[in-house]
């Protein structure tokens, strides 16, 4: 993540979801990279981050103060249902379910980032 990344001082879809995915996701299973040691076993196909499953939750992986300072311990290693919540779309504009989960936090909407200068 960026010095500029709105996710470090948000962090809050990683307390509101059961982050759900495919067992072999998981560094048990030939090819996979999410720590098993982190995600609980759902049923025989699938898996979810531990903390994810139960209220109040919060991502076993994530540290940090939501709304103020946070770190997915796991980055480089996240599931693909983080990787698939994107704080903004490719063409610019932001993610408006964060915007949902923002106002909810009190936190204020995301803005569309600024065009980088041209050289
Ligand atoms: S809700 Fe959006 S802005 Fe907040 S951490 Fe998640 S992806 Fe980032
Ligand atoms: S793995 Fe990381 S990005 Fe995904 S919910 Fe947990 S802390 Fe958030």
């Amino acid at each position: 993540m960026s010095a500029v990344n709105p996710c470090l001082a948000c962090g809050i879809c990683c307390t509101r979801f059961r982050v759900s995915f495919y067992w072999a996701e998981a560094d048990d299973a030939p090819g996979g990279c999410v720590p098993a040691a982190m995600t609980e076993k759902l049923n025989h196909f699938m898996r979810c981050m531990r903390g994810t499953n139960s209220l109040p939750r919060r991502c076993i992986a994530l540290e940090g103060e939501i709304g103020a300072a946070v770190a997915c311990t796991i980055y480089e290693n996240r599931p693909n249902a983080c990787r698939d919540f994107p704080v903004f779309f490719a063409d610019g504009t932001p993610n408006p379910r964060c915007n949902e989960l923002r106002a909810e936090f009190g936190l204020p909407p995301l803005e569309r980032p600024p065009l980088p200068e041209a050289a």
